[in-house]
């Protein structure tokens, strides 16, 4: 490509396709160089389609862009922007440095259920999306050779609107894939599924180098009900959840074939995907390996990771619909379907035993792990029936998850930190030491910054507070008075998260009257700002959000509660960026990871958490706060008062008193070197780059050295 940085003046044409280009790989998303262009563009349609490049780019009118092919600044910056998305492809990153030249064949096929890639393409319903998404990132920035599957769905998962009485309101969009950035491959397959093949066409995203393929059976030549297989995520009925597995692991594994993707070794990221294993066991039986040295030879060559140490959170089946929705499958492997059916069960032939994706994964993979050291634990004693031992003998271990930085630190921040300590986020090698130095800081120029924060955060409440206000026909005085609530100044305290009930959303409320007494003294006062979606099946979870709600509008909190409708990466940047305290009440040991609370670290917000997940392994007493101890209460009612209990101290006895105490210049200095120690300890350790390297030297590379051998 060669790039004319100083030509004054482009054609429409040429400049509209220069940004169709920079749009067409989702290295935009985690680079300003990238979405700063599009955000230029059109600042309104910027903000109006979520922050959609393509979406804005479409809908800026004509003369805008005409006037901007003239402007040489603009020019230039779209001219830089792909000059250095073409550098960072061409970069000899870490996996190149270290590891390639001993690896030439090795390929991971990574698959997912969902993928939370940015807030303008909504393929996720949570953590495990998130997850995978930042998976992708730090894999393309370390340069590991790795192809990610998964499905498109028309209407991802949902959007929340909450009714005037609190209730959850479900609603579909129709999404535009050309508006993601998803091209069509022009490669389709026929999965079988059940009695019938079902079409499917193979979609392309790419993510910098990760090519990401996504399944598609909306298509005319599909039967209705089988058009509805990427209709949404995590829709309920088990047969179609079955169905869509199906679509997922032996679909995606016939769309790497059709591709021509060879890939030598498989990451089933959560039990969903696990038919891949099943699939690539067959296709090798049936070039002449007998079924039991397919499996052995697939399950050399699989990682696992498990996401959930709740027992229902593993999707479970009838025996009998698994082997007629494979039948095509099992035909293939020459399994009886007594066998087919006991590669999901711990105790082969045990009929009252259903088909648990979870146990089919273990089954089929060599290298299995949970997402914390705790999970970790918890995982080796849940499952150790099925290696028919104890605990310390099932051989499960873990990966703690991490976050991508450059996606979730907010620019404001990134620049701070520069500044101050030199610290280079952009470098593609997976050490983040230099964190390690965010004590160094100059503390007013830190607290300037945490002021800005929150300020932020405030307005962009308030804003989604009218906006919700109005669309709920609430009146004049009701949407202007969204305007007064909040305070730039005081202590802000952040709780979102999927409103799953064992993540306990409403603790806080536990005691009404106590937490009242906290929030409204004038001289020291205290916000909630809550944000997250239940399941559009789970009542329990609305229930929650419900109350939570209600308590919006209960006048012992005047003001000082707010709940931001339709969570997502947008919602949680702002959030995770402005919040002082990050909140997280699960029942342990229930949270695998919880892996928001490493974005607020990266600005300099606390954790205020329960022990569990990734947290117990990155606290040391200054970094944040513990809630309650390691100890379970046999009743979930005592536990949860014991929690809120603990909860409270914290908030009237550190919390809050530390928050407002000042020095002569109006700074909380023990405040602000617990916050700093939380940047100093946090970053460095947990992020994906991080998490991604582990991966490879733990799980890929030794996997894929035993099949090369
Ligand atoms: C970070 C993030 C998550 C995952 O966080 P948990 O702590 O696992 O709940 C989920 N959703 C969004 C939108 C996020 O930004």
């Amino acid at each position: 490509m060669a790039f004319a940085p100083r030509h004054p003046a482009i054609a429409v044409d040429e400049l509209v396709s220069h940004l169709r280009d920079l749009a067409s790989n989702l290295w935009w998303s985690w680079n300003e160089e990238g979405w700063s262009v599009f955000q230029t563009l059109d600042p309104t349609e910027w903000r109006a389609t979520n922050h959609s490049p393509i979406g804005t780019l479409e809908r800026t009118s004509q003369a805008r862009i005409a006037a901007l092919a003239c402007d040489p600044m603009f020019v230039k910056r779209v001219y830089d922007g792909l000059a250095a998305r073409a550098a960072y492809l061409g970069e000899r990153a870490w996996f190149q440095r270290s590891a390639a030249a001993r690896h030439t064949n090795f390929r991971v096929g990574y698959f997912c259920s969902e993928f939370g890639l940015h807030e303008s393409i909504q393929q996720y319903a949570g953590g495990l999306g998130i997850l995978a998404g930042d998976h992708l990132k730090s894999s393309s920035d370390l340069g590991i050779p790795l192809v990610a599957v998964g499905l498109a769905y028309r209407h991802g998962y949902y959007i929340q609107q909450l009714a005037r009485d609190g209730s959850t309101q479900v609603l579909y969009p129709d999404y535009d894939f050309g508006r993601f950035g998803i091209e069509d491959t022009r490669v389709t397959i026929g999965c079988p599924i059940g009695a019938h093949i079902v079409t499917a066409r193979v979609m392309r995203m790419w993510v910098g180098r990760i090519p990401l393929y996504l399944l598609d059976t909306d298509l005319k030549a599909n039967a209705p009900e089988d058009r509805k297989l990427t209709e949404g995520l995590y829709k309920g009925e088990p047969l179609l959840r079955l169905r869509q597995q199906v679509l997922l692991g032996v679909g995606g594994m016939m769309a790497l074939k059709a591709l021509g993707e060879k890939i030598t070794v498989l990451h089933l990221n959560e039990g969903h995907a696990a038919f891949a294993a099943l699939q690539r066991a067959v296709d090798l039986h049936a070039v002449g390996r007998s079924i039991q040295e397919s499996f052995d030879a697939v399950r050399r060559a699989t990682v696992f990771t498990t996401h959930t140490p709740v027992p229902a959170g593993h999707d479970r089946y009838d025996p009998k619909m698994v082997c007629e929705e494979l039948a095509s499958i099992a035909a293939r492997s020459g399994l009886s379907p007594a066998e087919f059916a006991d590669l999901g069960r711990i105790r082969g032939g045990d009929a009252s035993e259903t088909f648990c994706m979870t146990v089919l994964a273990l089954r089929l993979a060599q290298r299995v792990n949970g997402v914390s050291q705790l999970h970790g634990e918890v995982s080796r004693e849940m499952w150790k029936d099925f290696y028919a031992g104890t605990a310390s003998k099932a051989p499960i271990g873990s990966i703690t998850n991490g976050v991508h930085t450059k996606t979730w630190i907010d620019p404001d921040a990134e620049r701070f930190w520069r500044t101050e300590i030199e610290l280079r986020l952009g470098k593609q090698a997976p050490k983040a030491t230099g964190w390690r130095r965010a004590t160094e800081v100059n503390r007013a120029r830190f607290w300037e910054l945490r002021s800005r924060l929150r300020s932020r955060l405030v307005h962009f409440v308030r804003d989604r507070l009218a906006m919700q206000c109005k669309r709920r026909g609430e009146g004049q005085s009701a949407v202007a008075a969204t305007y007064s609530l909040l305070n730039d100044d005081a202590l802000t305290i952040g709780f979102a998260r999927r409103f799953a009930t064992y993540k306990r959303a409403p603790l806080i409320f536990h005691d009404p009257a106590r937490l009242a007494a906290l929030l409204a003294r004038t001289d020291r006062p205290v916000q909630l700002i809550f944000a997250g979606k239940a399941h559009p099946r789970d009542e329990a979870g609305q229930a929650f959000a419900q109350k939570i709600f209600t308590m919006t509008r209960d006048p012992r909190f005047a003001g000082r509660v707010a709940f931001v409708e339709e969570y997502d990466m947008h919602v949680g940047r702002m959030l995770t960026s402005g919040c002082d305290v990050w909140l997280n009440t699960p029942t342990r040991p229930y949270e695998a990871s919880g892996t928001s609370g490493m974005k607020p670290p990266l600005h300099g917000g606390l954790n205020l958490s329960i022990l569990d997940g990734w947290w117990p392994e990155a606290t040391d007493g200054i970094n944040g706060w513990s809630i309650g101890g390691t100890e379970a209460e046999p009743d979930s009612k005592l536990q949860d008062a014991a929690d809120a209990a603990s909860l409270y101290q914290l908030l009237e006895e550190s919390v809050v008193p530390q928050f407002y105490q000042r020095d002569a210049a109006g700074l909380p200095q023990g405040w602000i070197a617990r916050a700093l120690q939380s940047a100093a300890t946090v970053p460095a350790e947990f992020n994906s780059h991080r998490m991604v390297a582990q991966y490879t030297r733990k799980a890929y590379l030794p996997a894929n050295e035993i099949r090369g051998s």
